[in-house]
């Protein structure tokens, strides 16, 4: 079966393929499609726009579409930025200076307001328009200061009470076995076997 990452983010891209190593001779990328046009994300949830995504790119190339959108929710912040995690602060702001505003904002906020998760819906979208999606969530705190070189995007400030770590000073390895995207695309790549591999 062949599919398309219905993405260009590089980062993303590397871990969904470790998360799931069996798509690696399968699956092509919007980087393979330079023609595509960027699909702006005007949905309200993670799944709408996962859904949005991957039923834009699956309708244009008629290939079986993967598709992902994710997000960090600060109790302290309502919630936010939440879908607007890559809009935070303008899309072309560096991750310091995102991190670093958010790290502020909290500066005297206590434990309890401090909560965090990072949640990851995914979506397949079937040529036949049949849809599937998938949700994952990892819970953990804004830490006081960043810490750690590896992952993307906010990992350096999500600090996780069971490892004593942030996000971004775990192994890729680790990293991939537990967090939002990989319980999201595990589930969806279940749900896919169960489904479509079967012709359900
Ligand atoms: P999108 O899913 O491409 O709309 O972007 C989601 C945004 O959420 C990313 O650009 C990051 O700002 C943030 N984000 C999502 N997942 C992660 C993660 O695993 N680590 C750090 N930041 C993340």
């Amino acid at each position: 079966m062949n599919f398309v990452l219905a993405s260009r983010n590089k980062h993303k891209i590397q871990e969904i393929l470790e998360i799931l190593p069996e798509l690696k001779n399968q699956i092509k990328t919007l980087n393979d499609f330079p023609q595509i046009p960027e699909i702006d994300e005007t949905g309200k949830t993670y799944e709408e726009n996962a859904l949005l995504k991957a039923k834009t790119v699956c309708h244009l190339l008629s290939i079986t579409t993967l598709a992902d959108d994710s997000g960090l929710e600060v109790k302290e912040l309502d919630g936010g930025p939440g879908i607007y995690s890559s809009r935070f602060l303008g899309e072309n702001t560096s991750y310091k200076i995102k991190n670093e505003a958010i790290i502020k904002k909290l500066q005297d906020a206590p434990r309890e307001k401090r909560k965090a998760r990072f949640v990851c819906a995914a979506a397949a979208v079937f040529p036949n328009g049949k849809v599937i999606t998938a949700r994952g969530e990892i819970h953990g705190y804004i830490a006081d200061k960043i810490q750690g070189e590896s992952g993307f995007g906010y990992d350096p400030i999500f600090f996780l009470p069971d490892y004593g770590k942030t996000m971004a000073e775990l192994s890729e390895k680790e990293k991939n076995r537990i967090s939002h995207r990989a319980l999201a695309f595990r589930k969806l790549f279940d749900n896919l076997q169960s489904s479509s591999y079967n012709g359900k």
